[in-house]
């Protein structure tokens, strides 16, 4: 019989990420399920919860979760709701590792939470990062709590480091597959429609996470998650559009030599990875042919296309509060987006008007950063965006 080995929080269940870390949990005896979140999602919810019998629930949405009670009354399963049931069921006392899965920056507080509680974090909510750094990476050392990345680029990066810790770093190469725009002009996508930018040439993700590719703000907001993950200045950290995405990132050390890890454009490898490290499990469907894939190529980032790649290293080199603005603009923008209220190219206007007129703190706390994040929304909803 397989031994439960890592008892798992999992914040976001429902989504990309959160329904392909259940395949994984499907697919090892050793992964056991503690605690499940959805934000409204209740029917897929209750699937997950008749499947993988964890102990307790969150539904962000209050209706919602008194739905899911009446529900799955026949389950003795305990259904939280709201922020605070977020953070209950980041916190479940048998989990060990939290995937925190959701997207946006509502996965800030439960990571607190959890790292407060000595969980080790799994992390895809890039968010986190980007907007709290400084002080979740502070009290992840202080907790002694370990973050494992969950972004394919940062796992690429943590993989290519074993085995080297003390050695320097010159650069990371950090690769993007170009999003849905690839090779275009302004003029080309200034009316694109939510429908294109949400055609990811390899990667099939939600749709926030989706238009970020096609923007290249998911880059942006990967270069600040890499500053903290790995502890390097902004500037040692250089984007490559590589189309195949293939190799996920790259290490180069300071004497030239360039630590890879290649694989299928599969989010799996790296959400199991940060599960089962420092072990690797096996895997099947993922499998890569090189004479299949015969060419691997490398290209600078068109930042006049795609200025919100430019305002994230603005952002992340000025610190404080800026990349909380860039990420909270964007994510408003990303909704107007895509409900057909502003048009693509606007989202790095927004971005960059808010960088410009919304006043920073160079070291916020979290509550700073929390009304920041309410701030630039209402600052975007109440202009002529609407
Ligand atoms: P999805 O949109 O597919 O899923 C998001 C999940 O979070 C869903 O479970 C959703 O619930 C829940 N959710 C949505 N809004 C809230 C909220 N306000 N509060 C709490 N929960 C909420 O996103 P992805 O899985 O694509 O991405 C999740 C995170 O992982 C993001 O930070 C993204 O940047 C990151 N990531 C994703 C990758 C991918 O391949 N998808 C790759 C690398 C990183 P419901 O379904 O009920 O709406
Ligand atoms: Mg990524």
């Amino acid at each position: 019989m397989d031994e439960i080995t890592h008892k798992i929080a999992l914040l976001g269940s429902t989504g990309s990420i959160g329904t392909q870390t259940l395949e994984i949990v499907r697919q090892n005896k050793c992964f056991k399920i503690i605690s499940l979140s959805a934000h409204s999602n209740i029917k897929l919810l209750e699937l997950q919860m008749r499947e993988f019998l964890p102990e307790i629930v969150c539904v962000v949405d209050e209706k919602k979760a008194e739905d899911l009670r009446i529900n799955t009354a026949d389950l003795g399963i305990t259904v939280v709701s709201g922020e605070n049931g977020l953070c209950e069921a980041a916190c479940a006392s048998k989990a060990d590792i939290v995937l925190t899965a959701v997207v946006g920056i509502s996965g800030l507080k439960p990571t607190i939470a959890a790292i407060n509680e000595g969980k080790d974090i799994a992390l895809a909510n890039k968010e986190t990062l980007v907007t709290a750094g400084a002080i979740v990476t502070r009290l992840a050392k202080e907790k002694g709590v370990r973050i494992f990345p969950v972004d394919s680029e940062h796992s690429a990066i943590f993989q290519s480091l074993q085995g080297s810790a003390d050695n320097k770093i010159k650069k990371i190469l950090l690769t993007a597959s170009g999003g849905a725009f690839f090779g275009k002009t302004r003029e080309e996508i200034a009316d694109a429609s939510p429908g294109t930018a949400l055609k990811n040439p390899n990667w099939n993700m939600g749709a926030k996470v989706t238009i970020d590719s096609a923007t290249l703000v998911n880059k942006g907001l990967e270069v600040i998650e890499a500053k903290w993950l790995f502890d390097v200045d902004i500037d040692d950290i250089e984007v490559l559009v590589h189309r195949q995405s293939i190799v996920h990132s790259m290490v180069q050390y300071v004497d030239n030599a360039v630590i890879a890890q290649l694989g299928a454009p599969d989010m799996k490898l790296p959400i199991q990875y940060a599960l089962s490290y420092p072990k690797r499990f096996n895997m099947s469907d993922n499998d890569i042919d090189f004479i299949d894939i015969n060419t691997l190529t490398f290209e600078k980032p068109d930042l006049r296309t795609f200025p919100a790649l430019s305002y994230a290293y603005d952002a992340g080199r000025t610190g404080g509060l800026m990349p909380c603005i860039f990420n909270s603009a964007d994510e408003a923008a990303v909704d107007l987006f895509l409900k057909g209220k502003i048009s693509f190219l606007d989202i790095s206007n927004i971005i960059e008007d808010c960088m410009k007129n919304i006043s920073n703190i160079l070291k916020p706390t979290i509550d700073d950063i929390l009304k920041c994040d309410i701030q630039t929304k209402q600052y975007i909803y109440d202009k002529a965006y609407r």
